[in-house]
């Protein structure tokens, strides 16, 4: 028999289950899930997944799919038609389908629903159970590896959301020592009150930007001095200047941290030659 799947009101077989490539869930890993195991053709545990689900789905504001009867009635209905006696079934909710940007999409964009379930006889695991299992230990890094340019961006597109709401073009991301680490698509820049140029060293905790580096050519060019050090956000708004970099906003003067004028308040002099400059490099050096 061919394993079925659920995919946004309907039942298909496994080689059609398909989600768009512009799912936020493929995206930006912006989307919850939940597992419930099945005894007899049966759920386990019904309501504490449920639950939990829709607590998950409140903490991110993504639209419920379905009320809690009709997601009922969907999870026993896969369960039914893939004949599964004991296994488990999955459900998947994204923020759903936009055009690829980490904010929000448009209100009233529906959350995209998957479910799969899966056969896993109680025989096997009472089998592992029977003789115990073996464990390891290893660092929790959940998820401190921000040098890697990984799709899980969640956390990122919350600050980004965070900063539309707040009528910002971006969030600069502050660390437990109130220490700035990066935008949350851009790497973060001062120049601080004694005029040099600041920018936190590329450790775990940041993503080496490709702008950064070809901003830093530039400054090293122009004979400026640059710190890879960590500011505060005290020492950003107290900055002469502020921006940030990306390969989409090239070099972006910031004019304003929390509310906060930055300098005079319009952008400087040095993040408005910077940005003249990688862009004339940028044009001329494009292949
Ligand atoms: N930090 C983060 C978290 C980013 O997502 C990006 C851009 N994708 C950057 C920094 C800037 O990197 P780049 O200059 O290579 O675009």
């Amino acid at each position: 028999m061919s394993r079925i799947a659920y995919v946004n009101g309907q039942y298909l077989p496994h080689g059609q289950a398909v989600v768009h490539v512009e799912d936020r869930g493929f995206q930006f890993a912006d989307g919850v899930y939940e597992v419930w195991s099945v005894f007899d053709g049966r759920l386990a545990d019904f309501d504490g997944h449920l639950t939990r689900l829709w607590r998950s789905l409140d903490e991110l504001r993504i639209d419920h799919p379905m009320t809690r009867q009709a997601l009922e009635m969907v999870l026993k209905e896969t369960v039914r038609r893939n004949r599964i006696v004991e296994g488990l079934v999955y459900i998947q909710v994204t923020r759903g389908t936009a055009r690829r940007d980490h904010p929000f999409p448009a209100e009233g964009t529906p959350p995209s629903v998957v479910i799969t379930a899966k056969s896993l006889p109680l025989s096997k695991g009472n089998a592992l159970a029977a003789k115990g299992v073996a464990v390891i230990t290893q660092p929790d890094i959940r998820w401190g590896r921000c040098d890697i340019k990984t799709v899980g961006l969640l956390p990122n597109v919350l600050a980004k959301q965070a900063a539309k709401e707040r009528g910002a073009a971006e969030a600069w991301m502050v660390d437990d020592m109130g220490l700035v680490t990066e935008g949350s698509s851009t790497n973060a820049w001062i120049v601080d009150e004694e005029g040099k140029l600041r920018t936190r060293d590329a450790q775990s905790n940041i993503l080496r930007g490709i702008t950064r580096a070809a901003v830093m050519a530039l400054i090293a060019e122009e004979g400026l001095e640059l710190e890879e050090r960590a500011f505060s956000v005290d020492e950003a708004k107290r900055a002469r200047e502020a921006f940030y970099t990306s390969a989409t906003g090239f070099v972006m003067p910031a004019v304003s941290i929390d509310g906060v004028k930055i300098g005079n308040g319009k952008p400087g002099p040095i993040a408005t030659r910077l940005r003249a400059l990688y862009l004339e490099a940028a044009e001329r050096d494009a292949i």
